[in-house]
């Protein structure tokens, strides 16, 4: 269950996020659009404390992110430790996939829940070659990244993310950067997800995929959400001009 509340982000003189609140509850799929620079990148990484906020709070499951409450009621930075710890319960799946080029498909995926984790390697890899086979790559497990094509290395991306076990995930634009024919297979598997009852949020342009897996849609401009609703609600009946021109545009 995530929880962003009155979230404000400037870098400088830039207001990125103005105020924003945003509930993920457990299984819902959360899709944020938006035109470029409207924050939604920045409104992620809020949520895994990647970025620091000026102002709000997110919170996951009920922990506050990045913070922990005093006896006194006032707020105290977690350790580096501490944050690592908690970001690991989420999963962040980026628009350029972020693999180490230096590691196997498998040896990706195994990678933190053995060094951030701490579980062990044995465990971790079995359940790593059932994640790579549920990504419909079970035959690439010992590939290096170089050899996969871009679809492919998302699909690694996605199972690692999903290797941390994750109460949610995060995904930035997963099929952005991908060749128009790759797209399908990436949000085969995200909609997987989804129908399995991950909770997920996601930032994309794709709007075919939004109207058929979000359980809500965001839109977002200018650092605060405009608008959010079902997807018929939004996406069939915007009620706030700025969303109708936004997605005349992208329609
Ligand atoms: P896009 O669709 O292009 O990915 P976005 O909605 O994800 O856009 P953000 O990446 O959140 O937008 O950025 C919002 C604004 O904040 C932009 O104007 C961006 O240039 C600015 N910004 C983001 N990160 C930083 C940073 N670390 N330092 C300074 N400015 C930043
Ligand atoms: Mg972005």
């Amino acid at each position: 269950h995530v929880e962003v509340r009155g979230v404000h982000k400037a870098f400088g003189p830039l207001k990125v996020l103005r105020g924003v609140d945003l509930e993920v509850r457990p299984g819902e799929v959360t899709v944020i659009l938006g035109p470029s620079g409207s924050g939604k990148s920045t409104l992620l990484r809020a949520i895994n404390h990647l970025e620091k906020v000026d102002r709000g709070l997110v919170s996951l499951d009920g922990e506050l992110i990045g913070y922990r409450r005093t006896a006194r009621g006032t707020l105290q930075e977690l350790k580096e430790r501490e944050v690592l710890r908690q970001r690991s319960h989420i999963g962040f799946v980026f628009q350029s996939f972020n693999l180490f080029p230096h590691l196997t498909a498998l040896e990706n995926v195994v990678e933190a829940p053995v060094s951030a984790q701490g579980r062990p390697r044995a465990e971790v890899e079995a359940e790593a070659r059932a994640l790579l086979e549920r990504v419909g790559l079970a035959d690439k497990a010992d590939v290096h990244p170089r050899r996969l094509s871009g679809g492919q290395q998302q699909r690694v991306a996605i199972a690692r993310a999903l290797a941390l076990r994750p109460k949610v995930v995060l995904f930035d634009e997963p099929t952005s950067a991908l060749d128009p024919e790759l797209v399908g297979e990436v949000l085969d598997v995200i909609k997987d997800l989804a129908s399995s009852g991950t909770t997920l949020v996601v930032v994309t342009h794709e709007i075919g995929f939004a109207r058929e897996v979000a359980t809500t849609v965001v839109f977002m401009d200018e650092g605060l959400i405009v608008e959010q609703g079902t997807p018929a609600e939004v996406l069939e009946h915007p009620r706030h001009e700025r969303t109708r021109a936004f997605l005349d545009k992208v329609l």
